[in-house]
């Protein structure tokens, strides 16, 4: 390898030529992405992941494989640049999309890579542009994101474990920060966890500010982000951006401590943000048959749907586990999902309701804090008065709920392909929208659907915490734009601690 830098810098081409069309290349690239060593799902063959930039901030995506990772690794640093020449090229497959480019690069031992000297290396702190907490919500279930973001860590959560298809798995919890001062849990999933989640959890105390590349947005927790297949996190990058956040951190010590005594990052606190246009859908349009796992906005109206079942179920009261049980309301029991032993059960609030925008009725199961929202009545009563044999006035609380329109947003719980004539839905957000007098609440139009779904007696309970709207509380919306409800929403300060349950209660 004597080709002097002159010599190669001419042959040169950008990674948009970078085709598996092209067979005889060299290109100079920074690394602005690096993961650690991980394992192939099925093959258990250990890979490393890389993401190179060009000198026009066009990006791939490139792979070292098993034996070659032993020697290619201390020689790959992030933030440095590189000739690289001949590195094998196919196409991407959708999923794993990580760069601009469709194309990727495998490097091995036989690739040509020669580290440029400093003096003549690329700049990469371009190449990172950061996504505001705030617009997260638009990316909500959008697995193929390439949103990047940066933030401070500043405090863990005890480790747990959920479910995640048949099994259960460890994760991570984490509270991230910005300027934006909108404290957000961040979860890292199993495969992170040797690598970088117990290196996270030992630098907390130092404040470490990351970059979360290709985070997964979803709902649980309101807004949360956690770490997917494609996401890589760069413990203290050397960026500009991440120095004025070291500066800020500096100067909100104090914040940053409330945030963690109060809690500011739990759901109580959280905001809801409405739906963007393309995330609602008219109630006709939702099509039972398909397994929607993502969470979808109706704009509609809430009825309980007085089916002569139960208001509330049992639980285990561990607020890591919250899955139901069989147990009596004053016996002590065992939980078998947690292994929490000789406690007494917890009494959620829990029934169906009819959702009824002007295409149609949806089923949808509504829990706790939010099923408190609309009863108006603790769980605590509705066991009281059963007890008493006194009857809820369902009929007084459907006239209340009468002309108030919602955003809110749907989750099809049904598990199986198989009982999808019956689906599942469950309320895992909602905001309250200002009264419209003008449009008739009263004919809505009698549909099929509503019978086929509204056959089932109380749904059997999910056992999928991010299913689960337990513990959400009602917050309020800051971005709406219809001036009349925002007045309305922001009524309370979302880091005001009795903004905890606080939809408006319209009057009828
Ligand atoms: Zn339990």
């Amino acid at each position: 390898m004597t080709t002097t830098r002159s010599n190669i810098e001419t042959k040169c081409v950008l990674v948009p030529d970078l085709t598996d069309a092209n067979r005889n290349w060299f290109a100079k690239l920074v690394i602005i992405e690096k993961s650690p060593i991980r394992y192939g799902k099925d093959t258990g063959t250990p890979y490393q992941k890389y993401i190179f930039a060009d000198a026009s901030n066009n990006t791939i995506q490139a792979s070292v494989y098993d034996r070659d990772i032993e020697d290619l690794d201390p020689i790959l640093q992030l933030h440095c640049t590189y000739y690289i020449g001949n590195a094998w090229i196919t196409k991407i497959a959708s999923p794993f999309f990580m760069a601009s480019s469709p194309y990727q690069l495998t490097i091995s031992k036989r690739t040509f890579i020669h580290a440029v000297p400093p003096d003549n290396a690329l700049p990469y702190e371009h190449c990172y542009q950061f996504t505001p907490f705030h617009e997260l919500h638009s990316f909500i279930g959008d697995d193929n994101t390439r949103i990047s973001i940066l933030c401070v860590v500043i405090h863990a959560l005890p480790p747990r474990t959920v479910p995640r298809g048949n099994r259960y798995v460890p994760i991570q919890e984490f509270v991230v920060l910005n300027e934006e001062k909108r404290p957000l849990l961040f979860t890292m999933w199993e495969e992170f966890l040797p690598s970088k989640g117990a290196q996270l959890k030992n630098l907390i105390p130092h404040q470490p500010i990351i970059i979360i590349a290709r985070p997964k947005v979803n709902t649980h927790h309101t807004i949360s982000i956690g770490t997917q297949a494609t996401s890589i996190v760069i413990f203290n990058p050397q960026i500009p951006q991440a120095a004025l956040l070291k500066q800020w951190i500096t100067e909100n010590t104090t914040y940053m401590q409330t945030v963690t005594r109060e809690k500011l990052y739990d759901k109580a606190h959280q905001r809801v943000h409405p739906p963007i246009p393309s995330q609602l859908r008219e109630i006709y349009a939702v099509d039972p048959a398909t397994q929607q796992t993502k969470p979808f906005w109706i704009k509609a109206e809430i009825r309980i749907r007085n089916n002569n079942s139960r208001f509330y179920f049992l639980s285990c009261p561990n607020p890591t586990c919250m899955k139901p049980t069989g147990a009596d309301i004053d016996t002590d029991f065992t939980c078998f999902f947690c292994r929490m032993t000789y406690s007494r059960p917890l009494a959620r609030l829990r029934f169906e309701t009819q959702l009824c925008d002007n295409t149609g009725l949806l089923i949808a199961t509504i829990e706790d804090d939010y099923a408190e929202s609309i009863l108006q009545t603790s769980v605590h009563e509705v066991i009281r008065m059963e007890q008493t044999e006194e009857q809820l006035d369902i009929a007084a609380i459907n006239s209340r709920l009468q002309n108030t329109h919602y955003y809110i947003q749907v989750r099809n719980t049904t598990r199986s392909v198989q009982f999808t004539h019956n689906p599942r839905y469950i309320i895992v957000a909602y905001l309250p929208i200002l009264p419209q007098p003008h449009i008739a609440s009263t004919t809505h139009p009698s549909n099929t659907e509503s019978e086929a779904s509204g056959s089932t007696a109380i749904p059997a309970p999910t056992t999928d915490d991010y299913t689960s709207t337990s513990r959400l509380a009602i917050a309020s919306a800051s971005e709406s734009t219809n001036k009349e409800e925002r007045s309305q929403l922001q009524s309370k300060h979302p880091l005001d601690p009795s903004s905890e349950i606080t939809p408006k209660r319209h009057k009828p």
